[in-house]
């Protein structure tokens, strides 16, 4: 019976004794005619319907209340905010099928946070995966220079102080890469306090150009502001957070940038609301197919320049989290060949 209700059920039943007795009760009539009054045939199975009504509907609704309380105390339990909790049970109405809802939906939300946890899961070995590779090359270089300094290098000038040197490039590889895992799992965990404040983001983007005019300049790379934006802007934010964030983007345009005839520009425009920061290149580009994931951690768009350039694929990400941190969004733009234009938002001071 679909959809049965206790009311239901106690009827079906009731009427079933009824019957049965009022059957008894007529053929008894039928062979002792004077035995008994047509009035008792009648009522009898009666008073039996509504008695046993009474008496079923009242056990049933007793008993399906104790079971059904079980699925939904349990439900009820796993649940974690009130809004989510289902509604004060009804046994009167169709408390079957209200439960059976109500395991559906609880059913489907554990299916889903399963799958989520799985995906975190995947997420963590990945990023496992990524940290021990990056890793791996200068902890391996580091002691191979060693070793051979040790079996003797050390006494040979032509090679133990570029041994030595090398072996610390890659310890400092090995501290950038750390001290960046370490940036943005504080700037994810929340436990980064951002120390805001009134700053001019014209006079920090020429601070960060003319720290990195001399590595610019190497590679033939002009660093300038586009024209028409070397006005002052007074935003608000965390100074040395959105320092890093230009140092990044300043520095990528640079090591993916155009040997010779290479030129970044610092563009920023007034949004009434906020400023906007473009940095723009005309160097290698990335292929569209790789635009949608340049800010996740270790992704590098060109692997084997990216590695050559010292780079470890947290650069953006750092870039996204930072900018995220304050509310606000950056964007990429890019054609492979032509060039690329990173911009982010930064909140305009009153
Ligand atoms: P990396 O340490 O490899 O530079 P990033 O997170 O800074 O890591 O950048 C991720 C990838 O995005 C780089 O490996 C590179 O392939 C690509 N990329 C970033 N900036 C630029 C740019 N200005 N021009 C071309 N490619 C870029």
């Amino acid at each position: 019976m679909k959809n049965a209700t206790p009311n239901v059920i106690a009827r079906i039943s009731s009427s079933i004794i009824a019957s049965i007795i009022s059957i008894l009760l007529l053929l008894f009539k039928l062979i002792f005619p004077h035995s008994i009054q047509w009035w008792v045939v009648i009522a009898i199975p009666l008073f039996l319907f509504i008695f046993s009504y009474f008496i079923y509907s009242n056990l049933l609704e007793k008993f399906m209340y104790r079971k059904i309380k079980l699925i939904y105390k349990s439900i009820y339990d796993t649940k974690a905010s009130e809004e989510e909790r289902p509604e004060k049970m009804n046994v009167k109405k169709n408390v079957i099928k209200d439960a059976e809802k109500e395991v559906i939906n609880w059913q489907k939300d554990k299916l889903k946070e399963i799958r989520k946890q799985k995906k975190l899961e995947q997420y963590r070995k990945e990023f496992l995966g990524n940290v021990f590779h990056e890793l791996k090359t200068p902890i391996f270089n580091i002691q191979g220079y060693l070793e051979t300094l040790l079996e003797g290098g050390i006494e040979d000038q032509a090679i133990n102080m570029r041994f030595l040197q090398k072996a610390r490039k890659n310890v400092k590889r090995m501290t950038e890469i750390v001290d960046d895992l370490q940036m943005i799992a504080n700037l994810e965990d929340g436990s980064f306090s951002l120390i805001e404040e009134k700053f001019d983001i014209y006079k920090l983007a020429t601070d960060v150009i003319e720290s990195l005019e001399m590595r610019a300049g190497k590679k033939g790379i002009k660093l300038e502001f586009k024209e028409g934006c070397e006005k002052s802007f007074l935003v608000i934010g965390d100074r040395e957070l959105i320092q890093q964030v230009l140092n990044n983007l300043i520095t990528n345009s640079i090591k993916y940038g155009k040997e010779e005839k290479g030129k970044t520009l610092v563009g920023l425009y007034d949004m009434n609301e906020y400023i906007l920061v473009e940095v723009s290149d005309n160097g290698i580009g990335i292929d569209s197919k790789h635009l949608p994931r340049i800010f996740e951690r270790f992704y590098r768009a060109d692997k084997a320049r990216s590695r050559e350039m010292g780079g470890s694929g947290l650069g953006l990400s750092i870039v996204k989290h930072i900018v995220e941190v304050h509310n606000q969004n950056v964007n990429v733009r890019s054609t492979k060949g032509v060039g690329t234009t990173f911009g982010f938002t930064l909140k305009k001071a009153k």
